[in-house]
């Protein structure tokens, strides 16, 4: 059976154990770096990125670069892993070839769910709905990573090697288990 760790240190986790659960997957609460072994992928949830730098611990980035598992990230977890973030700058796992721009629609109150979003390679719309809740904006992309959802010509979902990371949930998209299933093929392919 495939094991996927959910960081589960604060935030929004307990969506995304229902996602992966729906896939048939196990799902395992990661609240340790010790954690950080036996899994065959890591979601990092949506939540406040400046509270996950606290609550990780210094080894949590040694320990996922050793485990080199596919990485699904929503939100703050794309905060996390980016490369480089600002808007307040603030360190970063650097594992994902992207810069960030933390808030970078406004407070809560400019919280907004969108109908759908764009896949770059079909230009169809998404069957699903883009939920941005304080979301960040990718700023830059690196060379080898891939834009494969936009929202008005933002990237919000994009690849980098075996991570998926997305500015929006897909978690809470109730209609749709689409970004979720694409983490999980990258699993299997992996194993
Ligand atoms: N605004 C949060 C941060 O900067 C992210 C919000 C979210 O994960 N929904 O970490």
């Amino acid at each position: 059976m495939v094991k996927i760790g959910i960081l589960s240190l604060q935030g929004g986790f307990q969506a995304h154990i229902e996602k992966i659960e729906a896939l048939g997957a196990k799902a395992l609460r990661i609240t340790s770096s010790e954690q950080l072994k036996d899994i065959d992928g890591l979601v990092i949830p949506g939540g406040e990125s400046s509270v996950f730098l606290k609550l990780i611990g210094p080894k949590f980035k040694s320990r996922l670069k050793e485990l080199d598992i596919p990485t699904l990230s929503t939100c703050a977890g794309i905060i996390l892993l980016a490369k480089k973030v600002t808007n307040p700058s603030q360190k970063s796992l650097g594992l994902i070839d992207i810069e960030v721009q933390r808030n970078a629609y406004g407070r809560q109150l400019e919280s907004f769910i969108t109908k759908e979003l764009l896949w770059t390679n079909t230009n169809k719309k998404t069957t699903f709905k883009g939920v941005f809740i304080r979301a960040p904006k990718i700023l830059k992309t690196g060379d080898n990573v891939e834009v494969l959802i936009t929202h008005n010509d933002n990237a919000v979902l994009v690849r980098d090697g075996k991570n998926l990371a997305a500015t929006f949930h897909p978690e809470l998209c109730k209609d749709s288990n689409e970004i979720h299933q694409m983490f999980f093929n990258t699993i299997t392919k992996n194993k």
